[in-house]
């Protein structure tokens, strides 16, 4: 029989009850009775829509009232002590509002202290929270909470399979601060020996407990990783062989490459595989695989919400089936945290597109179907359901809707001409300069102005119906006034309309092109309580109409200074959406690309004379292997100068990104050849200008004098020791004065002195320069 199982499910709930509960609890309007109480709630529902599926382990250690890499450092007693707990001398479980404030610096209880660094799980936009880690750090078993989980799972009944981040992935997260800190791979490896009897211990109590299978989550094993991580994979899992239970490694979000040979060879029970974003491994990891290891194939897709081709797994496993009989295991490619909760909520969705689409509950009963198919012992279900896959499936590949031939005539017809604007940046620059008529540090902002509740408001009003088209419009139309007015009496050199419009950078766009669909109840985890709603791409995507000129036309006509317009990458378009998964991603992004160059030009005949085209989610669109890095950076580029290009040479073309880490990308973000790019800095004190020094960056940069993150009001002098240390790395005349990223969650009472200072730093500059 092949074992059908998953590696993790979501969390939040279908309505997003998680969520709800949290902040309630945060805001204190329930207790942390009523708190667990919802916790407890999801967790056996989601349990039993497992075994309701078919599946035949339920998956425990996968809920987390917040994250569950936080949770792993709680259960190791791996809290700052600024938390109020001192390692190994406190010997008290670590309590609930300990972990909130970790997560974000406060709880209804306890002191504040500043919160843990969050950053992105591997290629995903999920967040967790960095471990924090210190020299000579000692470790030990501070929560019990996993083993309460596991009671709550066997009281109910079912047959229990742990989940838990392994010990060299959770170090491999980590970061190792204070005195001393190197911040090289080999410190936290240095904690391996304190850690791993606690995970000693953990998998002891779980045998005691009577569970069988302990899953180790190790995808730091799909990167490229130095050799001494290498060699601590083996003394690990040597060590933790001992442990009364079965261990199933687990890694997933990519090929193993160069660490095959070490994942099958490493003495566990079982390995998992990815075997959706990197099938071709599946044969050569059976090749190697020992005889007493069972092998779990990730073949239905975690990360993306398209129906599985049941016929063509079939077959394509049927081998793997052959070769490895009972020792064959299947599930998700990896956790589903990281789709949908249920296709079933969404009653709004048309159905022929609703029957292209599986979201994590539908995943489940693909994993089971496909198991029973292999195992030749289908019911009728399972048959019905592989066929009204195969026919969805095929009416997809066809389907009028998705592929659209002037589309594929347009993208076959681009030539490298298309990429590059008239002239070099040099010449370009001085048109701009003679047209636009800056002075030496001109101010500028990134985009958007504080989104008020009364923007929010009406923007619902007009979703539901209560407001009309034109009243809605009229009401945009106020707040582009109000926002130009407010820069115009700032003395800001180039404006910005302000962005009331706009729900989402990426969901307005998505919302006037033709390719996208939008989902009710689509909501994935992001970090905490925060959960996103991405896109689903999933036809050929054009634009049938211009996007954005009227606001920004608009906005101009109220001001002489030059404003500037302003729109979403393809890059982040396609980096914060669902995919379609049946071409490449270079495809789809230079399709968007296509669209958005549309609107530049548009833009431009309309009297535009700057335009910013943000790609804020640039970077993490980064593969997890290097080796991958300059073929998706060679393609992410491309889009970009192709929505940009069109321009002619006086139109000042600028980009922003979030975030300032360039050294490994620097050449790439040159290539974008923007004439200006904005970009995250304060926080760093220009240090990280350094890469753009050091590259000699030819074109003009604004690094963000001060964070729009924290409420407090930068002081003039602040920014004009920010803009000098930047002077010393950049040459003055490409030098522009912004803040670090968009206004839309501050206030105007906020926002207005934050700018009237920044306005006067820059004038003190041109004084002194
Ligand atoms: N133009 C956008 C804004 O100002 C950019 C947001 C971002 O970089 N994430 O809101
Ligand atoms: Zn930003």
């Amino acid at each position: 029989m092949t074992l059908a199982h998953t590696l993790g499910y979501p969390r939040i709930g279908a309505k997003r009850e998680l969520k709800k509960a949290t902040e309630a609890y945060w805001k204190g309007e329930i207790d942390q009775h009523a708190l667990e109480a919802v916790g407890a709630e999801l967790r056996a529902r989601h349990w039993q829509a497992q075994r309701d599926a078919g599946l035949d382990l339920v998956t425990v250690g996968d809920f987390a009232f917040y994250d569950q890499v936080l949770n792993v450092s709680v259960l190791l007693g791996a809290v700052p002590s600024r938390f109020g707990h001192f390692d190994s001398q406190a010997d008290g479980e670590v309590d609930l509002d300990t972990t909130f404030r970790m997560a974000r610096g406060r709880a209804p209880s306890g002191q504040p202290a500043a919160a843990c660094e969050m950053t992105k799980y591997f290629d995903t936009n999920y967040h967790y929270l960095v471990p924090e880690l210190h020299a000579g750090q000692t470790f030990r078993l501070a929560s019990d909470r996993l083993f309460q989980e596991v009671d709550e799972a066997k009281v109910a009944g079912h047959p229990v399979k742990v989940v838990l981040l392994g010990p060299l992935t959770w170090l491999w997260l980590g970061k190792v601060k204070g005195d001393g800190a190197r911040g090289d791979d080999a410190e936290r490896l240095e904690l391996l020996d304190a850690v791993l009897p606690v995970y000693g211990e953990i998998l002891t109590r779980l045998a005691d407990q009577g569970v069988e299978w302990v899953q180790l989550d190790e995808p730091a094993l799909v990167q490229d990783l130095p050799p001494q991580w290498q060699q601590a994979f083996e003394a690990t899992y040597n060590k933790l062989q001992s442990a009364p239970v079965k261990l199933l490694l687990t890694t997933y979000f990519g090929t193993l490459g160069d660490n095959l040979q070490l994942a099958t060879s490493l003495p566990v029970d079982g390995l998992h595989i990815d075997a959706v974003r990197a099938p071709e491994q599946l044969a050569a990891v059976i090749d190697r695989l020992p005889a007493y290891k069972v092998l779990s194939v990730g073949a239905i897709d975690g990360r993306n919400i398209w129906r599985a081709d049941l016929a063509a797994l079939h077959e394509s496993l049927a081998e793997a089936k052959a070769r490895l009989g009972e020792r064959l295991w299947l599930a998700p490619s990896c956790s589903l945290l990281h789709v949908p909760v249920d296709l079933d909520s969404e009653t709004k969705l048309d159905t022929e597109l609703r029957s292209w689409l599986a979201f994590a509950r539908q995943k489940l009963d693909e994993v089971v179907s496909l198991s029973r198919l292999l195992d030749k012992r289908a019911t009728p279900d399972d048959q019905a359901r592989l066929e009204a896959a195969t026919a969805a499936l095929s009416a997809r590949r066809r389907s009028t809707r998705i592929h659209k031939p002037a589309v594929a005539e347009r993208l076959g017809a681009i030539t490298p001409g298309d990429t590059e604007r008239a002239s070099p940046y040099a010449p370009r620059a001085t048109v701009q300069r003679r047209k636009l008529d800056l002075p030496l540090f001109p101010t500028t902002t990134i985009g958007s102005f504080p989104q008020t509740a009364d923007i929010r408001a009406a923007r619902r009003a007009f979703k539901t119906g209560e407001l009309s088209q034109d009243a809605y419009e009229a009401k945009m139309c106020e707040e582009i006034a109000f926002a130009v007015a407010r820069q115009e009496a700032l003395g800001l050199d180039m404006p910005v309309h302000g962005e009331p419009e706009r729900n989402d950078m990426v969901e307005y766009f998505g919302e006037l092109l033709d390719g996208f669909a939008f989902t009710e109840f689509g909501w994935v985890q992001s970090y905490g309580s925060r959960c996103v709603k991405p896109p689903v791409i999933f036809g050929d995507v054009s634009r049938p109409a211009a996007m954005t000129v009227r606001w920004s036309t608009y906005a101009q006509s109220l001001t002489d200074k030059p404003m500037k317009g302003m729109l979403t990458g393809p890059v982040t378009i396609l980096q914060w959406s669902f995919v379609r998964d049946d071409q490449p991603r270079a495809t789809t992004c230079r399709q968007i690309a296509l669209a958005l160059r549309d609107e530049v030009a548009d833009l431009e005949a309309a009297g535009i004379q700057a335009i910013q085209i943000d790609e804020p989610a640039l970077r993490e669109g980064l593969p997890l292997r290097h080796g991958q890095w300059q073929a998706y950076l060679d393609w992410a580029v491309e889009c970009f100068k192709l929505a940009a290009a069109v321009a002619r040479d006086e139109t000042q073309i600028h980009t922003h990104m979030c975030y300032s880490e360039f050294n490994d990308i620097i050449a790439s973000i040159a290539a974008l050849d923007a004439d200006v790019i904005t970009i995250e800095t304060s926080r760093s004190d220009m240090e990280l200008l350094d890469a753009f020094q050091d590259f000699a960056y030819p074109n003009e940069i604004g690094p963000g004098v001060y964070d729009i993150h924290s409420p407090n009001i930068p002081e003039v002098e602040w920014m004009v020791r920010l803009m000098e240390k930047a002077a010393e790395r950049i040459p003055l005349k490409r030098l522009w004065v912004n803040p670090d990223c968009g206004l839309k969650t501050r206030g105007w009472a906020e926002v207005e002195p934050a700018l009237a200072n920044m306005v006067e730093a820059a004038k003190e500059l041109r004084r002194r320069h």
